[in-house]
């Protein structure tokens, strides 16, 4: 089993769900089952639910008694049927094939005598944790009722692990040995692997809405990757720190110099360092908008770069060509209307078609990878959003530096 650190630059190594017996143990297993439900409760995508399926197994095959928790949407420290894990119950047992209870809270004197009445080789659901105020404020009296239900900690909610919360952070106080589940040492490790020991080129793509979100990811990875892509509404303000007028794009100008210092550190470090040529231009922020295509220099004036264009399309399925590894988060443009998704779309397919190890990270990078029906022919698609940028930023992980270290 890989080893992994509470971040993917430094750090203690931590233990692992395999390096303590659980056996006939009561363990609280804390996962990440936030998944998208539909206007009647239902879950319209299982992938996180199936993600924690190996950690799962595991423990009952080895016969412990599991207590699992998790958070779903924004319930706002009170109960919330709308945000009720009920549904999760559901998918859970016919996954497991076996029964899942739901304690109905999670804590207090029901959920408590749920979790004493449990045999070896047993499943029980938490309601959601952020029911609880005391969740989301790191509460350790909170923290200290989840513990007091269970023996040994596992952490295994990647996708929540940049968060300081109760059932992330302050009940490993409580809690020891605290260990990394399958999900998270599978995350990190395969992160790290990419950024510190990558089969080469590696190249990474970095899109989305803002300069100001991605460029200190930008800046932490230059000097580990052989080419960086750039593309999205962030692309804009690289291009303003090139001198172009990008008319109403979405540029932020106090991001300009930083752009400009990273292009020269991209240079600097012969790291090859490409934006788009041409962009997909509108003249409203609109469905409904006038569309055209221009060089990347001639964005006129109220206009808004929305997408990338089919030079930049081509030009960054070249870039990919010969990669091995590939890093990608973030859209090439507005993907979720159609004028302007065709540049996400098209770089999916490269990365889908790309011999290389290819891990997709974050929120809408994947919800479009999933739209185009790609997601088979991706080698890792990662649970987390917030983490994964985190982590990819050199950010040490509370969910992981919480847990034990092996020495
Ligand atoms: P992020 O969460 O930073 O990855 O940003 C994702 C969002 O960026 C998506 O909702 C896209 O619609 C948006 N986005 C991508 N390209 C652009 C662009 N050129 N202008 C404005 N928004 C964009």
């Amino acid at each position: 089993m890989a080893t992994i650190t509470s971040t993917i630059e430094n750090g203690d190594p931590k233990l692992g769900v395999e390096d303590v017996d659980v056996a006939g143990k009561r363990v609280f297993l804390r996962v990440d089952f936030n998944v998208p439900l539909d206007d009647q409760g239902h879950i319209t995508d299982d992938a996180r639910i199936r993600a924690a399926l190996p950690t799962i197994n595991y423990l009952l095959d080895e016969g412990a008694r599991v207590v699992i928790a998790s958070h779903i949407g924004q319930p706002k420290g009170k109960p919330d049927l709308r945000n009720s894990l009920a549904p999760v119950a559901k998918r859970l047992a016919r996954l497991l094939e076996k029964e899942c209870p739901l304690a109905p809270t999670p804590t207090g004197a029901e959920t408590r005598s749920m979790a004493e009445e449990m045999k070896p080789g047993e499943v029980l659901l938490l309601e959601n944790l952020r029911f609880h105020p005391g969740e989301e404020k790191n509460d350790d009296k909170f923290a200290r009722e989840l513990a007091s239900l269970a023996d040994i900690y596992i952490g295994d909610a990647f996708g929540n692990a940049h968060r300081n919360h109760a059932s992330m952070s302050a009940i490993t106080k409580f809690m020891n040995p605290a260990v990394a589940g399958f999900l998270m040492i599978k995350e990190v490790s395969y992160l790290s692997g990419a950024v510190n020991n990558p089969m080469r080129p590696v190249v990474a793509i970095v899109g989305g809405a803002k300069a100001s979100a991605k460029i200190g990811i930008v800046e932490r990875i230059l000097p580990k990757m052989d080419k960086i892509i750039i593309g999205g509404g962030m692309a804009g303000t690289f291009h303003r720190a090139l001198g172009y007028e990008m008319g109403n794009s979405l540029v932020e100008e106090h991001m300009v110099d930083t752009a400009r210092s990273v292009m020269n550190k991209a240079q600097e470090l012969e790291v090859k360092f490409y934006l788009p040529s041409d962009y997909v231009i509108a003249d409203k922020f609109e469905a409904s908008a006038e569309t055209k295509v221009v060089p990347a220099q001639e964005v006129p004036e109220e206009w808004y770069a929305l997408d990338i264009g089919p030079a930049s399309t081509t030009l960054f399925g070249e870039v990919l060509q010969d990669a091995k590894t590939i890093i990608w988060n973030g859209p090439m443009g507005v993907f979720e209307v159609d004028a302007f998704s065709r540049g996400t779309y098209a770089m999916v397919n490269h990365v889908a078609n790309s011999y290389a190890l290819t891990i997709v990270g974050g929120g809408d990078t994947d919800v479009a990878v999933h739209a185009a029906g790609e997601s088979r022919r991706i080698s890792y698609i990662s649970t987390g959003g917030g983490a994964f940028l985190e982590l990819l930023e050199g950010k040490e992980l509370p969910g992981l530096a919480c847990l034990t270290d092996k020495s």
